[in-house]
């Protein structure tokens, strides 16, 4: 079980907000199970159906994280038109099957959470907001 605070979960909706129509993405720190920072990065890609994170804002995070005693263990990214679920491309593009993957379903007024493992198929998480 993964647990998000709800203000984690808030910036991850603001910076998937404020990227459209583009996918936005970012990476997440995590302590254990629970996640305990939000990078929010440029998607270098610029586009509605991919993401590539800032290698730069990676690198910075990675060492943040590291000076906090956290791991650099998820991304995340929206689905502008709304799917929650990884795509073909998100699949292939997985890091590895203990990579978590937030993506952010962007299509309809509330927006979804959907986490996975993906290694060569993508796997659900449980998870917890609060
Ligand atoms: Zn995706």
């Amino acid at each position: 079980m993964i647990r998000f605070p709800t203000e984690i979960v808030d910036i991850m909706i603001k910076h998937a907000v404020s990227g459209l129509p583009n996918e936005a993405c970012g990476l997440l720190a995590l302590h254990g199970n629970v996640v305990r920072r939000v990078y929010c990065l440029e998607n270098v890609a610029a586009s509605p159906d991919r993401f590539t994170i800032d290698p730069d804002g990676h690198h910075d995070a990675v060492i943040d994280a590291d000076e906090n005693g956290w791991e650099i263990a998820a991304s995340f990214h929206s689905h502008p038109d709304g799917r929650e679920q990884p795509s073909e491309t998100d699949i292939e593009m997985s890091p590895g099957a203990e990579w978590l993957h937030v993506i952010l379903g962007m299509g309809s007024s509330l927006p979804s959470i959907g986490v996975y493992r993906v290694g060569t198929r993508a796997v659900p998480c449980t998870f917890r907001i609060g």
